[in-house]
């Protein structure tokens, strides 16, 4: 049987505030524990939560950038359940009234073919503390409960289960990443637990039109493993009911050392938390000027700006998607592009031997040694002849050594183009002079010799000389 994979993502994304949700307490990461929890995240008698405005200002510059309708009135409830890590027995939460509703966002996947993708809702929550099996605490047989996260402001993005294979998967959580980032509502750190991100998985017959019984698999801190997480989860599904058996509904972890997902818990259902709204806190309450201004106050966005340079600079759906990534590639890329009035050989550059460079390196983009302005001069220089594309990897990498300026590097290195016909005549003159055998072959017929030439004259030249002419003149000289 032929089936198909149905996929649901859960984001949850730390909100880049410098207090938390309902309290002033920091949300620095790192700290000593149980150094950034005060008495209203430890959910101390008689002390009241306060919604923090900020993390407000922030859901609805999310909400407003997937094209989602606000809500003008949501509502805090609380989420009831037990764990050593939630000191108050309750999280709190958004459940039915939403601040952000439904939008959408568009992926683009590896063959350019662009996606679109439902976001159900976003909602507001504190975040629990967190629990901590270290066996060097107390010598060992204890657990310990860090509580600085404890309040830390989450949005956690619910999708459709629009997705349709692992790769969709991957491509809608690197989106929803790229734009937290883009609009600065989180610095999107995985290993920080900034965001996080679970899979909702389920298999059904191709073509059919109701939905299997799906597992939802936590744990998932990055990119790749949750490209394998939701692969070996569709395989077991599919494996499960072929042999007969059916899916259950439970919460899976992702093991990444042995490539596998494991049953954490059957799932509860929404009434075993017993959600009520929070009678400590007031309805939030939004007016649409509000909502107005912040939507003014968006920078370009990344769909935008693929579109853009799509449009404007003739790029692939692909090229454009991969330099729109971040604001910081986008900004650079631009500049190089407008600069050397050539944007495809600057595509081809920044997202060639630049980004090769930097990964090579493990720097980010803004820690290039090779300026924008620098990468234009290079370029100018290849789109004027001086130089040819092959000499210009070589100036490339003495730029990345630390001399930013490619006509110092041609000056210095004399890696000037040769593109006088008379040096190059009389260089071909030497080489035939002195291959008669190679001559007599390719006159004869072979034509494979005449690489041999090639190379020759690019060696003697040291790669100088400007290809197409060693090639006219060579074909020109070797004629019979
Ligand atoms: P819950 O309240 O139990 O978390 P939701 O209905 O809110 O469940 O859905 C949670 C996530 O699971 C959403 O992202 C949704 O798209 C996804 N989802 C729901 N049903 C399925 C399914 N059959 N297969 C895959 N994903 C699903
Ligand atoms: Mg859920």
């Amino acid at each position: 049987m032929q089936w198909e994979t149905v996929i649901g993502l859960e984001i949850h994304t730390q909100l880049a505030t410098q207090s938390k949700i309902f309290s002033a307490a920091p949300t620095a990461f790192g700290a000593e524990p149980n150094t950034q929890a005060c008495a209203i995240d430890l959910g101390l008698p008689g002390v009241l939560p306060v919604l923090n405005a900020e993390v407000v200002r922030l859901a609805v510059r999310f909400g407003t950038a997937i094209g989602a309708e606000i809500a003008p009135r949501s509502v805090f409830a609380r989420k009831n359940y037990f764990y050593p890590d939630l000191p108050k027995g309750y999280q709190i939460s958004q459940y039915e009234l939403p601040i952000v509703g439904r939008g959408q966002v568009e992926i683009v996947l590896d063959d350019g073919s662009v996606k679109t993708i439902g976001v159900t809702r976003a909602h507001l929550e504190e975040d629990a503390g967190k629990s901590l099996h270290d066996d060097s605490l107390l010598g060992g047989g204890y657990t310990g409960v860090d509580l600085n996260r404890a309040g830390t402001p989450l949005l956690e993005i619910v999708s459709e289960p629009d997705m349709r294979s692992p790769e969709e998967a991957v491509a809608y959580a690197r989106k929803i990443h790229q734009l937290v980032r883009y609009i600065g509502i989180s610095d999107g750190n995985m290993q920080e637990g900034s965001f996080r991100v679970d899979a909702n998985v389920s298999v059904r017959p191709l073509g059919s039109d109701t939905f299997g019984t799906r597992t939802e698999i936590k744990n998932v801190n990055s990119f790749r493993f949750l490209e394998r997480a939701i692969a070996f989860e569709v395989e077991r599904q599919i494996d499960l009911l072929e042999d007969g058996g059916s899916v259950v509904q439970e919460t899976r972890l992702y093991d990444a050392a042995n490539d596998e997902t494991r049953s954490m818990r059957t799932k509860e259902e929404a009434n075993d938390y017993r959600y009520f709204p929070d009678p400590d806190l007031l309805p939030v309450e939004i007016e649409s000027a509000f909502i107005e201004r912040v939507a003014a106050e968006l920078p370009e966005l990344p769909d935008a700006k693929r579109a853009r340079f799509r449009d404007a600079f003739g790029l692939s759906e692909y090229d454009a998607n991969l330099l729109a990534g971040s604001r910081a590639l986008a900004d650079y890329f631009e500049v190089v592009a407008r600069t050397s009035g050539e944007p495809k050989l600057a595509a081809n550059w920044v997202s060639g031997e630049l980004m090769a460079a930097l990964n090579k390196a493990g720097l980010e983009i803004d820690a290039s040694p090779v300026s924008a302005e620098g990468l234009a001069g290079l370029i100018a220089r290849i789109k004027d002849g001086t130089i040819s594309g092959k000499i210009a990897k070589q100036v490339f990498e003495a730029m990345w050594q630390g001399e930013d300026d490619a006509d110092q590097v041609i000056e210095q290195k004399g890696l000037k183009q040769i593109t006088d016909t008379g040096a190059i005549e009389s260089m071909i003159d030497e080489i035939i002079a002195a291959n008669s055998a190679q001559v007599e072959q390719y006159r004869a017929g072979k034509d494979k010799v005449f690489g041999f030439f090639v190379g020759q004259v690019m060696k003697a030249s040291a790669g100088k000389a400007n290809p197409q002419q060693v090639n006219t003149i060579l074909k020109d000289k070797l004629k019979p």
